[in-house]
């Protein structure tokens, strides 16, 4: 398990790291709060059906699982379609309707390869800008800069999916205005385009796409919307790491896995990547080494170096400053009344998501050991 104040301290850093690529802060100007800013989803295409919650109610429909002439039944004798509807926290949710139909090899090959299509793509985002504006791809520089910062996540079906925060910056320093041209129902379409585009060569199969379902949303400016999104990716920075036990720490054997692992999908995924691992063709992927992310090698946060600052950044910070408190004698002094409350807005704006942080992680670990609960909580499929 992961120690919990490292967690509350990790969660609390993603946030300041969002929270002030979105706004400003910790040295990144707050003219960062005027630019085009957009939220963006992407996620995995589909290897197979699984048990889900639609919108309106239902699971698998018919249509989009019977190829014509097949009938309602798969190869293995298992229905195609799922019409019941699951309540939020079943234990279906996620897992396939035919465990045999499932492409696990495809799933575990497409997390290793998760980062890479968002390199591409991010280059293809930046690469038709540069054609948007006539300028050559390497001198986008001087006229405009994308920057991003992106926090993976495994669903229930135990696929990695990315939520983007993605800002379009003037050239040269943060602080200075976008150009005219950049607006954000530009950025929108490149972003859009790029992403149905991307493409990343895998090996012995067809090269790998996003999935069909992208979500692209304006951060407009409101504030409140931006530390809506700050709060809700570092809470799914941790989220993972946090399920469960097991999931924290790469296994060590296929014996381990074989003992640790009760949920026969999950079990499944984490050995695909487990047996996949020597394959010489996917070396570079060490996947016995991920195979606890189902193959995913990637961080759970990652940026552009400009975005906003860095968790080291924000650690050194912090050993400085306890290192300057211990190594000082003891204060001699007196109190002084300051005020009372935060002296800025946005401290109290911090204490307050650090306070709902702290609540739920207890929340959370309770539950934890009270059900010894499901080890991937995504909470979407
Ligand atoms: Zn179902
Ligand atoms: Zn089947």
């Amino acid at each position: 398990m992961v120690c919990p104040s490292c967690s509350y301290l990790y969660r609390s850093d993603a946030w300041i790291l969002v929270s002030s690529g979105l706004v400003g802060g910790k040295g990144t100007p707050e003219e960062v709060g005027t630019h085009p800013r957009l939220f963006i989803t992407v996620t995995a295409p589909s290897f197979g059906a699984v048990h889900t919650i639609k919108a309106r109610g239902g699971c698998v429909g018919p249509s989009t699982n019977a190829p014509k002439g097949v009938g309602g039944v798969c190869a293995h004798g298992r229905q195609r379609h799922c019409v019941e509807r699951h309540e939020e926290g079943s234990p279906l949710l996620g897992r396939p309707l035919c465990q045999e139909c499932f492409d696990y090899e495809g799933a575990v090959l497409w997390n290793a390869h998760a980062s890479k299509l968002w390199n591409n793509t991010i280059q293809t985002i930046r690469r038709s800008l540069a054609e948007a504006t006539g300028v050559n791809q390497r001198n986008l520089k001087s006229v405009a800069q994308v920057h991003y910062l992106k926090v993976a996540e495994l669903q229930r079906r135990g696929l990695v999916h990315f939520h983007i925060v993605l800002r379009a910056d003037g050239p040269g320093d943060l602080g200075e205005p976008v150009p005219i041209w950049l607006s954000v129902e530009l950025l929108r379409r490149v972003v859009r385009q790029s992403i149905r585009k991307s493409s990343v060569v895998a090996p012995n199969r067809e090269d790998f796409r996003w999935g069909q379902l992208l979500d692209v949303q304006d951060l407009g400016s409101e504030s409140a919307d931006n530390r809506a999104v700050a709060s809700y990716l570092a809470k799914y920075v941790t989220k993972t790491t946090e399920g469960s036990a097991e999931f924290a720490h790469r296994f060590t054997s296929r014996r381990q896995i074989m003992n640790l692992v009760d949920d026969p999908h999950v079990r499944q995924l984490a050995l695909t990547s487990w047996n996949l691992g020597p394959d010489p063709e996917l070396e570079s992927f060490h996947l016995r080494e991920h195979a606890h992310t189902f193959g995913f090698t990637g961080l759970p946060i990652t940026k552009s170096r400009s975005f906003s600052t860095t968790f080291a950044a924000l650690r050194s910070n912090r050993a400085t400053f306890m290192a300057a408190r211990n190594e000082s004698d003891p204060i001699e002094g007196s109190f002084r009344y300051e005020g009372r409350g935060y002296d800025h807005p946005r401290s109290s704006e911090l204490a307050e998501v650090l306070f709902t942080m702290r609540r739920e992680l207890r929340q959370e670990a309770a539950q934890a050991r009270r059900t010894n609960s499901a080890p991937l909580s995504g909470d979407s499929l």
